[in-house]
């Protein structure tokens, strides 16, 4: 099947096996990850959102429907995501 990225609004081949939830790369959004999801007009891509741990720097995926202030857990904590310049941050928690 083909869609369009929501990214640079470039066509592209989706293999036919794949799954609602699959991630899709685009090489023209400098490798930016979507999720095959559906809804009433068929099948779309989503971009994932990261924010990166500020312990270990691992990029952690930011829920769709994350809200500023939601936490996320890595390195047996819980960091507070913040949304600033259009652009997902986590910061250390208040210990
Ligand atoms: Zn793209
Ligand atoms: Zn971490």
């Amino acid at each position: 099947m083909r869609l369009e990225c929501p990214g640079c609004q470039g066509i592209k081949e989706i293999p036919d096996n794949t799954k609602i939830g699959n991630i899709i790369e685009c090489e023209l959004c400098a490798g930016m990850k979507f999720k095959l999801n559906s809804d009433s007009k068929g099948f779309k891509l989503i971009p994932i959102h990261y924010a990166s741990c500020p312990d270990c720097g691992k990029m952690l995926e930011v829920p769709t429907n994350s809200t500023a202030g939601d936490k996320l857990f890595c390195c047996g904590k819980q960091h507070k995501l913040t949304f600033e310049y259009g652009a997902w941050a986590l910061t250390e928690s208040k210990k």
